[in-house]
């Protein structure tokens, strides 16, 4: 007789591997970086040696700020099937001196809604089911106070 299928718990997954989410209450997710202890650069995700000066050995953990600004923007009108257009593709400077790829939300894709140097914060969003009934977890960018200014 086959036995009915019992569901198994359900997992929060990162679409990326240095994007941290929360493993207990209270938590936040973060970008995870590391920093060279010899110069100080700082990197996104993690890494083997320090592009800037060379130091080879391990480079520490860190945790990246959540708020940074918009760098540079391009409205997207044309993209694979299945992804909706327009959006806003771009490139936010966190204040570690990381650029971070990325989507900005909450936001009309507009030119006259956004500018270069504007405040902007990560945030997590489901954006995916996988076979296993896994949420998938993107983190996106969306400007500081709704974009008002
Ligand atoms: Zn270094």
């Amino acid at each position: 007789m086959a036995e009915a299928e019992t569901p198994t718990a359900t997992k929060e997954l990162p679409i990326v591997s240095f994007l941290h989410l929360p493993e207990k209450e209270g938590e936040d997710a973060y970008l995870a970086g590391s920093r060279c202890p010899e110069c100080g650069a700082a990197y996104l995700g993690p890494r083997m040696a320090c592009g800037r000066c060379f130091h080879a050995e391990a480079l520490e953990d860190i945790q990246l700020s959540k708020q940074g600004k918009l760098h540079v923007f391009s409205i997207v009108h044309q993209s694979v099937p299945g992804v909706p257009v327009p959006y806003i593709a771009a490139i936010v400077d966190l204040p570690e001196g990381v650029s971070v790829r990325c989507n900005i939300e909450g936001v009309e894709p507009d030119p006259k809604q956004l500018k270069s140097g504007m405040p902007v914060e990560m945030y997590t969003e489901k954006v995916h089911t996988d076979r296993d009934g896994n949420d998938i977890i993107a983190f996106k960018f969306r400007p500081v106070n709704g974009g008002s200014n």
